[in-house]
């Protein structure tokens, strides 16, 4: 198979992982027998650097002409202070607009052998393994009217919640085809007890579960789910939810796997005429500054980034397999970096990507 990527570093650690995620590309391309094309481009603060712009119109045409893109991370300290339209963070919103990505995949593991990292109790969290889906374009962080009116007592601010039919079908329907390659099994979480938007949420996800009568669905109020998923994490397969709601659950989930390092994740767009689906794959983390050039970064989120990519941008489900279990493996071997706190000394950033490429 031929593999057009669009592989884009950004700034800080997002250099040092991205170059690993990649090497762990081209062992994959190596051993399956794929042809790899890759193409580098310029987002965030380097983009800013180099071009004037954190979004160049030369990487938004590099992203369309590419199967799927691979993303480091971007933001600059320097920049902490810029208006908002000239951070490195508006190339992201940028990114994700030309691609049309509506759908985050965010998938939350427990590692047995990181187990003991997370605040939880061992029992409760052991075997959790869920995607949970979020809304990503629509709903109360686009929604108009907004803003901030007036002064004084009189001062008030405005947001708005909106979703139409067409939004919430075509969300619910990526999350019922994920549902089916998994464990049949979907919630889809709302506040239809006092939100409008979540009364035609609930009833479009109805309308659409009709579609896919071997999946299990069920209707979860967001308190209740905040909840569950520190109280009873395993009852969940795919969880679909609409923008705030999946914003803020999404991160209850990150402490359920140990280190923010380990997290990857996937935009998701349209599906093309070749079946494939538009992606932009991430590692949840940013660029952290604090430790950037050190080479002490956890490359395993963004080489977990690429796996989703093999599976959703390429439907190469044997070649995203094996990049998980290589990061499991390194994993039970305690070939980590320092955020996950080896018994013996950590390893480099580049020690654990070659750790995953020999496992492959
Ligand atoms: P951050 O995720 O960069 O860092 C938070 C903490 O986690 C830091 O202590 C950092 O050292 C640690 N950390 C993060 N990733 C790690 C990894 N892979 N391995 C080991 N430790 C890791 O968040 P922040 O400090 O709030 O933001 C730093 C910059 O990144 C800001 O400019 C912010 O806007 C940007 N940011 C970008 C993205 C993105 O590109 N998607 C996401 C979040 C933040």
């Amino acid at each position: 198979m031929n593999l057009n990527i669009l592989v884009l570093p950004g700034d800080g650690i997002g250099t040092e992982v991205t170059r690993e995620a990649v090497r762990v590309l081209r062992r994959v391309a190596e051993k399956y027998s794929h042809t790899l094309h890759l193409t580098e481009g310029l987002l965030g603060g380097i983009a800013i650097h180099k071009t004037g712009s954190p979004f160049p119109d030369e990487t938004a045409r590099l992203a369309a002409d590419a199967d799927a893109t691979l993303l480091g991370a971007v933001g600059l300290p320097e920049f902490d202070n810029a208006p908002p339209a000239q951070r490195p963070e508006r190339g992201l919103l940028g990114i994700r607009k030309v691609l049309g990505v509506y759908a985050n995949l965010r998938p939350v593991r427990t590692y047995e052998a990181l187990i003991d990292s997370s605040p939880l109790k061992n029992e409760r969290i052991r075997g959790t393994d869920m995607i949970i889906v979020r809304e990503l374009t629509g709903g109360i962080y686009y929604g108009t009217p907004r803003g901030i009116q007036g002064e004084g007592d009189e001062e008030r601010a405005c947001n708005t919640m909106t979703y139409n039919r067409a939004e919430i079908a075509r969300i619910a329907r990526m999350a019922f085809h994920l549902a089916r390659q998994r464990r049949r099994k979907l919630a889809s979480v709302d506040k239809s007890n006092v939100l409008e938007t979540s009364q035609l949420w609930r009833k479009v996800v109805v309308e659409v579960a009709a579609e896919f009568p071997d999946v299990e669905l069920e209707h979860v109020l967001v308190d209740n789910c905040a909840m569950q998923l520190v109280l009873n994490p395993t009852r969940f397969d795919v969880v679909v939810t609409e923008n705030m709601f999946g914003d803020i659950l999404s991160d209850e989930g990150a402490v359920l796997a140990g280190s923010i390092g380990m997290l990857p994740s996937a935009s998701i767009g349209e599906k093309k005429p070749s079946g494939a689906w538009v992606g932009l794959y991430e590692p949840v983390h940013g660029s952290a500054p604090d430790i950037a050039g050190q080479n002490k970064a956890n490359p395993l989120g963004a080489i977990g980034s690429v796996a989703a990519m093999l599976e959703y941008s390429f439907g190469l489900m044997e070649e995203a397999k094996a990049v998980n279990n290589a990061i499991e493996s390194v994993l039970n071997a305690g070939k980590v970096t320092a955020d996950l706190k080896p018994k013996t000394a950590p390893l480099t950033t580049e020690q654990v990507g070659a750790a995953v490429c020999e496992a492959i």
